[in-house]
């Protein structure tokens, strides 16, 4: 069967430092029904943002962030594991850092783990080990974090859910007259270097971010689909109907 991973950022995942129960359940349906055709590796951010509704931290600080994405955590795969037994689906948590791709020893070790999970029909569901990581061992956003996966599990796709309909000329949200990209398969120049700028408080990410993951995936022959995860219907016709409406594609 056809691997893809699957990446949702906080900004869908999450609505005023709460889990966005809707959509969540929206995703957890929308993987439920491509369960026939892929094999699917879920990469989610949120950890942070639903700690914060059990204790209120500074996320700016250290400490202040670790405590958060360790009481965040389990709030988070508690959430999914009620969304997935609606659909009798199991899942699985894995927490990596940059250290487990830098060994090919431990990079074995959860790729195997995470076939025996995908043989199994269980869902991985990946996030960063910020808790006890040092900065040194993390990617600091998942967007890297799932190209990485993606890469190493040997997925042919990596589907970014955003809380945009993909990658434009400029800042959608700034600008009126942004411009969506199609298809990318060069970045722009320069634009890997541009700042980073997260919608949300506890996001991490930015575009700049996915434009790294892109061009990971990319250098190495991978596609990588970033679209809409508010409205998943653009996802949905790529991924089941093999039609590309909305959304960015890159493409080596
Ligand atoms: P997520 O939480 O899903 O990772 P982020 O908030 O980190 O999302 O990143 C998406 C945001 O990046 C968009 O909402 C938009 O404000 C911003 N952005 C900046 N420049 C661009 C651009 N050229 N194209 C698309 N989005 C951009």
């Amino acid at each position: 069967m056809k691997r893809i991973v699957i990446k949702v950022g906080t900004a869908v995942l999450t609505d005023n430092n709460n889990i966005a129960k809707e959509r969540m359940l929206n995703l957890v349906q929308f993987i439920a029904s491509l369960e026939k055709t892929y094999d699917i590796i879920l990469v989610t951010s949120g950890a942070v943002a639903a700690g914060y509704s059990a204790l209120k931290l500074d996320k700016s600080k250290q400490i202040g962030k670790k405590a958060l994405a360790s009481a965040g955590q389990p709030i988070l795969m508690s959430a999914y594991k009620n969304n997935f037994d609606i659909f009798s689906i199991d899942t699985a948590q894995i927490l990596l850092t940059e250290d487990d791709f830098d060994s090919r020893k431990r990079t074995k070790m959860f790729q195997d783990i995470i076939d025996a999970h995908l043989k199994n029909d269980i869902i991985p569901i990946v996030n960063e080990n910020d808790i006890t990581g040092t900065p040194e061992e993390l990617f600091g956003d998942n967007d890297q974090l799932s190209a990485n996966v993606a890469y190493a599990t040997n997925a042919e796709l990596l589907v970014i859910l955003s809380d945009i309909d993909g990658y434009y000329d400029k800042n959608p949200n700034e600008y009126e007259d942004a411009k969506i990209y199609k298809t990318i398969t060069k970045l722009p120049k320069n634009a890997l270097l541009e700042e980073s700028t997260p919608t949300d408080k506890f996001a991490t990410g930015g575009i700049v971010t996915k434009l790294k993951a892109a061009d990971f995936l990319m250098k190495r022959g991978k596609k990588m689909l970033l679209c809409n995860g508010f409205d998943l219907s653009s996802a949905e016709s790529f991924l089941l109907e093999g039609k590309h409406t909305l959304g960015t594609l890159f493409t080596p």
